[in-house]
């Protein structure tokens, strides 16, 4: 067993680190303030190549595995900047990568990896089927060579920051003896929708862009189906256990920047003449916040290296997104509390990044449900659903 980072693993945190030093607090409170979106940010991370991350080289990416690109998303967001703005062109095209033809792949990638064309935006979240995905009620009814699609989709973010969409949709009704059957996976050219798709903002706690979407007579072509009619349900979970161990890495980087915060807080704040990290009782629920954080990290990156080795992950990956989002979301209460009022004062951003790091315990799939996962699929303890 190694536990250590090899060179160049740390080479791409260092240059991470010194990209994410040019976009600092004040930028992400602007953008905050005004619900923008950081095209600057996302144009310097695209342009050296950085959201090509998991694109193998023969289709233009740099080919390095799930946990380089999560050592990236932790530093990112460890240095104060959110993820959540880009993460998704990182991972989103994992389905096609390994359920698309050659064909797709080749017609697709290489503009994905060159941030050519933009494939952000992942449409499974329907109104009347929450966390049922089985349950999604939009229909894609084949008429000879396409498909003609129907329905409405709730919380599906960057929409408006996507040439493409990865849509889930029923190609044939529900069937309680096959509940992940009759699900098929569709690329959607946004370029080429118009009115077909119309992408209404949600106004939300936190700067996301996310959206309520409907889908009125949408054509799509039946060569933008990934894989086989009825499987798109199967090909997607394969990438939600590559997302959730991403979006873990992006909590430990979350619980590292308020554990770092609070700690230089608390050795300069004085009050009663003394620093307040003195009294044990801020001391240390940070201390405690950093030891499940670098806990978390583990988990993290076990299940990174088991993906990158070919292994099963389903068990560390939803363990690594339940530990971090809960570390996280510890250790942003801790730094808020050790920050006393200032905690809610926009210009330190301890506010923002509260808002933003207590997204992870509900997605992309809520904790309750994580637990569930390993109760039912791990321990063998009787299902609730
Ligand atoms: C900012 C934001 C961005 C998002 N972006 C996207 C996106 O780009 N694409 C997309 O498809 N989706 C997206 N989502 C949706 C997200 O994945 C869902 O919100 C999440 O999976 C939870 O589903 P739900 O909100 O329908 O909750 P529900 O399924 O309604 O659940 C509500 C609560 O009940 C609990 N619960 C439900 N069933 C059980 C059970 N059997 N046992 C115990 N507890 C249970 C859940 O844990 C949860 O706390 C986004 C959501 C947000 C908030």
């Amino acid at each position: 067993m190694d536990f250590e980072f090899t060179s160049e693993q740390d080479n791409i945190r260092h240059a991470i680190r010194e990209i994410c030093a040019d976009f600092p607090g004040e930028y992400w409170q602007d953008l905050d303030a005004k619900r923008a979106y950081p095209e600057e940010f996302v144009a310097v991370l695209t342009a050296g190549g950085w959201l090509a991350a998991l694109i193998p080289e023969a289709y233009g990416g740099i080919g390095v595995g799930l946990t380089e690109a999560s050592i990236m998303l932790e530093e990112i967001n460890r240095s104060g900047c959110n993820s959540s703005a880009c993460h998704a062109q990182m991972y989103i095209m994992g389905t096609l990568l390994r359920h698309g033809s050659e064909e797709q792949k080749r017609r697709f990638l290489p503009g994905i990896a060159s941030g050519e064309l933009r494939l952000q935006a992942f449409a499974v979240t329907e109104p009347n089927a929450g966390t049922d995905t089985t349950r999604i009620e939009t229909r894609a009814e084949r008429h000879g060579e396409e498909y003609i699609v129907n329905g409405q989709k709730i919380f599906i973010s960057r929409v408006q920051h996507s040439d493409l969409m990865l849509l889930l949709a029923r190609t044939a009704p529900y069937d309680e003896n096959n509940r992940a059957g009759n699900l098929s996976a569709f690329i959607v050219d946004l370029r080429e929708a118009g009115d077909r798709v119309k992408a209404e903002p949600l106004e939300t706690m936190i700067n996301h862009e996310t959206n309520v979407v409907y889908l009125d007579d949408l054509h799509v072509p039946a060569e933008n189906r990934i894989g086989e009619e009825g499987k798109g349900f199967r090909y997607i979970l394969s990438g939600m256990n590559a997302e959730r161990i991403l979006i873990a890495a992006e909590c430990v980087g979350d619980g590292h920047f308020f554990v770092d915060k609070a700690t230089d807080y608390a050795k300069a704040r004085e009050v009663f003449g003394r620093p307040i990290g003195q009294n044990q009782g801020v001391q240390f629920p940070i201390a405690a916040a950093y030891a499940q954080i670098e806990a978390a990290a583990l988990m993290t990156y076990k299940a990174a290296a088991r993906f990158d080795a070919g292994l099963r992950i389903g068990a560390e990956a939803n363990m690594a997104k339940y530990l971090a989002s809960e570390a996280s979301w510890n250790a942003a209460d801790v730094c808020m509390s050790t920050f006393g009022g200032y905690g809610m004062a926009v210009e330190y951003d301890i506010e923002r990044k509260f808002r933003e790091t207590r997204l992870y315990k509900i997605a992309p799939i809520a904790n309750n449900l994580v637990l569930a996962f390993l109760g039912h699929n791990v321990l063998g303890m009787p299902r609730s659903y």
